[in-house]
């Protein structure tokens, strides 16, 4: 078996080590797993929620704590990793807390009148096991959230955290160890993309994966084998429309914080921007002015951190030269050091969609800014991309901004703000194109982790149905009378159908 070092990659010191699962282990999680979901599912709601709550009073009580440790783990400076990471988990626990009942009850829906006097409902089953397979980004709510949404719904949960952030998994197990759970209903399988396919292949029962569109595809493929259920939450291009009417100032701070929060590792992050000719000169000495004003380095006292992953930090600088070789000028930061953890906010203007760093995923702190001189020109650009995952339009035109943000192909979009959407649990999440499948948070996300069951009820007292054998010629006159009723263009009825019912009214009783 091997062992994933745990390692704080700001600083490079290693910290510790946990052993990766072992195939036997995956598959023994999973019939553990199955066999505490029958409980699991049987208890009620409100006693589900009762370990949510403990949860979240250690997530506030140990809050600091356990920000300093995801810093740790991914080099995110503290005060994003308490943000966005514990904030935003103890907020959606409060949101199942208090909504969840409401999402989960069955669900009453009117029945036509032909069906007279049933009457339907939808109830929300739990699934069995969910595989929640995790990046390394946001290692924590990303991994977290998916969790407590499949347990909420009443199912059973095993994660499979990333390879490159170990300790968080390390941590996630024991404030789950805290919160008291019956044995089996959440398991952590520690380990890389072996235990992850080993986990899809010994067959759960939901797979709920958030990563990149290249793993995404082989999880699908893998997962259609035996047509298990997926959701996969991918990655992103996201596209900044600034239209010559917006805030600027707002816009320009907009812009750097949704570029360069997280060192730019935000599967939302800001990564191409359009900006109308006209204002172009003025945002560009704005964002400028604030990108050199930032302040990088681990872990406090600062804006950005250090990159999380090196085969990341790859990538980035590979689309960094690229674009440089090709005519793109570094108005801030520029090509990183080789040895170094930390990219510098790159700001790179002259870049043309031909660049890989306006077409594929660059996943780190640049901003590559282009201009665009109308309203059509703005949506074409933006909506170039095989991803679509979120987007924003910056304008003061409340009607222009709706227009725009409804043509965009991105499953979320935000106006006047970035990645914001998010937040909000009210609100779905996830990806159109090759951004992902599915949504989670908000009522479609919560019953994404259940089966909708469509029950109709027939009080039962009539011997028999208008439909049922024997048929009969007064059934071929009801049901053609009906329809022409019902559907036709002049609804009237005729004599022979009103006879023809009468006489079949008789049979049912
Ligand atoms: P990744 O696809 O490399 O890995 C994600 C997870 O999948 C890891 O736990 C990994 O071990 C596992 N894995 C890899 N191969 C597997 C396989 N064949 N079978 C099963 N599991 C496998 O992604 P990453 O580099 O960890 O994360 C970055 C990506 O995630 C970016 O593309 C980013 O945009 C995306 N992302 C998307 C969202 C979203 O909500 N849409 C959120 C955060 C990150």
């Amino acid at each position: 078996m091997s062992v994933l070092p745990l390692r704080n990659p700001a600083t490079g010191e290693t910290f510790g080590s946990v052993t990766e699962a072992s195939p036997a282990q995956v598959d023994a999680a999973v019939a553990k797993a199955r066999l505490a979901f029958e409980a699991w599912s049987s208890t009620s709601l409100s006693e589900r929620l009762r370990y949510l709550t403990r949860l979240r009073h250690y997530l506030v009580e140990h809050g600091e704590e356990l920000a300093e440790k995801i810093s740790q783990a991914t080099g995110k400076v503290t005060i994003e990793a308490y943000m966005t990471e514990i904030f935003v988990t103890a907020d959606t626990i409060r949101f199942y807390e208090k909504h969840a009942p409401q999402m989960l009850a069955a669900q009453p829906v009117p029945t036509p009148l032909v069906l007279w006097p049933k009457k339907s409902y939808i109830h929300y089953k739990p699934m069995g096991v969910i595989a929640v397979i995790s990046p390394w980004n946001y290692p924590f709510q990303l991994a977290i959230i998916p969790m407590l949404s499949a347990l909420v719904a009443g199912n059973t949960v095993i994660l499979k955290p990333s390879e490159v952030t170990p300790s968080t998994g390390l941590l996630i197990e024991e404030l789950f160890a805290v919160a008291g759970l019956p044995e089996g209903v959440v398991t952590v399988l520690h380990g890389g993309r072996e235990v992850g396919s080993r986990l899809v292949a010994a067959r759960p029962d939901k797979i709920f994966f958030t990563g990149s569109a290249a793993t995404g595809k082989k999880i699908m493929a893998a997962a259609a084998e035996h047509l298990i259920p997926v959701s996969l939450e991918l990655g992103g291009k996201d596209p900044m429309i600034v239209f010559e009417d917006a805030n600027l100032e707002r816009a320009a701070n907009g812009a750097i914080w949704g570029a360069f929060t997280n060192s730019g590792q935000v599967c939302m992050s800001v990564e191409r921007l359009y900006v109308h000719e006209r204002v172009y000169p003025e945002f560009l000495r704005l964002v400028t002015e604030k990108t050199k004003a930032l302040r990088q380095r681990f872990p406090a006292q600062a804006e950005v951190g250090s990159m999380t992953s090196r085969e990341q930090l790859g990538i980035v600088r590979a689309h960094i030269e690229e674009a440089l070789a090709a005519g793109a000028k570094a108005v801030t930061g520029g090509l990183p050091q080789t040895d170094s953890m930390f990219i510098p906010p790159t700001i790179l203007t002259d870049v043309t969609p031909d660049m890989k760093i306006m077409r594929e995923e660059t996943f780190g702190p640049v901003l590559p800014i282009m201009t665009f001189s109308d309203e059509a020109e703005a949506i074409r650009l933006a909506n170039e991309s095989p991803y679509g995952l979120n987007a924003s339009v910056w304008s003061s035109d409340k009607q222009r901004a709706q227009r725009v943000a409804e043509k965009l192909l991105s499953g979320n979009v935000c106006i006047n703000d970035v990645i914001i959407s998010y937040a909000n649990p009210h609100l779905p999440f996830g990806g159109v194109k090759e951004s992902g499948i599915g949504r989670y948070r908000g009522p479609a996300g919560l019953q994404a982790f259940t089966h909708s069951i469509s029950v109709i009820h027939d009080p039962g007292s009539k011997k028999r149905e208008f439909n049922w054998y024997p048929y009969t010629e007064d059934q071929q006159l009801m049901f053609s009378g009906l329809t022409r009723f019902l559907y036709g263009k002049r609804p009237k009825w005729d004599r022979p159908t009103l006879k023809a019912i009468w006489r079949e009214l008789k049979r049912l009783r």
